[in-house]
């Protein structure tokens, strides 16, 4: 036992200074630590995000505008085939509504989130971005909507995106096959992710922590994949276990496990957006709160008007389905002081020195 301790301490001071350590080491880190190395995890964590973005604490305005997809992720409450979602999609005038609200609240980042809604071509992305672009210059416009060709990605820049999420969900190409339809593969959204990062985007990644069938070495293969791929946003989340999908009878993933992994990502990428994601906030009251403290510095409030919220449905019991965006910013805003950070408002670009 100490002697575990002992050499978990010692991978912490390696990955602080180094941002590596070996797949044993990390091995080791993920299915040993206990309530007193995670401590010390989490405050090395904090210590380096501190020195480099002191204790702000960046918003993004979150706007699901569209729960219609025509992909079948068996993890997902809004896949094609589940006959029991009630589908929605915005209008642009509504979308920039939704922006307009934001940036009266103090937001300056919009990000556009969707299923992939074939209702919305190439066009029609590049109008709503081109909108968005014009009436709120001082903003950064982020969309996450999905695997596209390149030169859509290409269009979308042009148009005034700056940044892209999407998530790889996970490294390893044998796991990917347990979590999609043989119609996706681990390869194309690879190549999404490294088409966005030479067009310019500033890119986000991530995958979920505790999804069926996840192994130590999946979550190893995630860790080593964004150390190729280099993101500035890097996103992770609780696997939540929805009713109608594939994978309904499938537990939730773990809450230590993703604030672990929160940290040792801070202590890897130490320029890197992490977001407390809902999905954090959703496995525990305090998740949110929980995950900043281990290390992530971005939460991202929604935008969407109340009246679709609940419908926007990936996992069960998703939080924040009632309040209006003002809520949901000042909830977030006391949130993030009751642990020692402080909510900003700027546009928050990554911080790469
Ligand atoms: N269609 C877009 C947006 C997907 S929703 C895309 O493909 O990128 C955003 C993220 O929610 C997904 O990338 C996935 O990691 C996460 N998610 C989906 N279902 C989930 C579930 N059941 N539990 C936890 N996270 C989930």
């Amino acid at each position: 036992m100490f002697v575990v301790q002992e050499s978990i301490r010692n991978s912490i001071h390696q990955l602080k200074h180094a941002q590596t350590i070996s797949d044993k080491e990390l091995r080791v880190l993920l299915e040993q630590s206990n309530a007193a190395t995670d401590d010390m995890l989490f405050s090395e964590a904090d210590q380096v995000r501190r020195e480099r973005y002191g204790t702000a604490v960046y918003l993004r305005g979150l706007i699901e505008f569209t729960n219609y997809c025509k992909n079948n992720c068996y993890y997902c409450g809004i896949r094609q085939r589940n006959t029991r979602a009630v589908r929605y999609r915005f209008e642009r005038e509504e979308i920039l509504s939704c922006c307009e609200e934001g940036y009266t609240l103090g937001f300056h980042t919009f990000v556009l989130q969707g299923g992939e809604d074939p209702f919305y071509t190439d066009k029609e992305i590049c109008e709503i971005v081109s909108a968005i672009r014009e009436r709120f210059p001082d903003c950064a416009i982020t969309l996450s909507i999905g695997e596209k060709p390149r030169e859509s990605y290409a269009a979308y820049f042009r148009a005034g995106a700056n940044r892209y999420l999407l998530r790889h969900e996970t490294a390893d190409a044998s796991h990917y096959s347990k979590l999609h339809p043989a119609e996706m593969h681990l390869s194309n959204r690879k190549r999404c992710l490294f088409d966005l990062k030479e067009l310019g985007y500033q890119v986000g990644s991530g995958f979920m922590v505790g999804s069926p069938f996840q192994t130590t070495d999946c979550l190893i293969a995630d860790l080593r994949f964004l150390q190729e791929l280099d993101p500035d946003m890097i996103g992770i989340g609780p696997y939540l276990t929805h009713a109608d999908t594939p994978f309904s009878q499938y537990p939730n993933g773990s809450l230590a496990l993703t604030l672990r992994l929160i940290a040792v990502l801070r202590l890897m990428f130490p320029h890197a957006l992490i977001p407390a994601t809902t999905a954090l906030g959703t496995i525990h009251p305090n998740g949110r709160e929980l995950g900043l403290k281990a290390g992530a510095n971005v939460v991202m409030p929604n935008l969407s008007p109340v009246r679709v919220r609940k419908w926007y449905s990936l996992y069960d019991n998703k939080i924040c389905t009632g309040e209006e965006s003002a809520q949901c910013r000042g909830c977030l805003e006391n949130r993030i002081r009751s642990v020692g950070y402080e909510a900003v408002t700027d546009i928050g670009d990554v911080k790469r020195s």
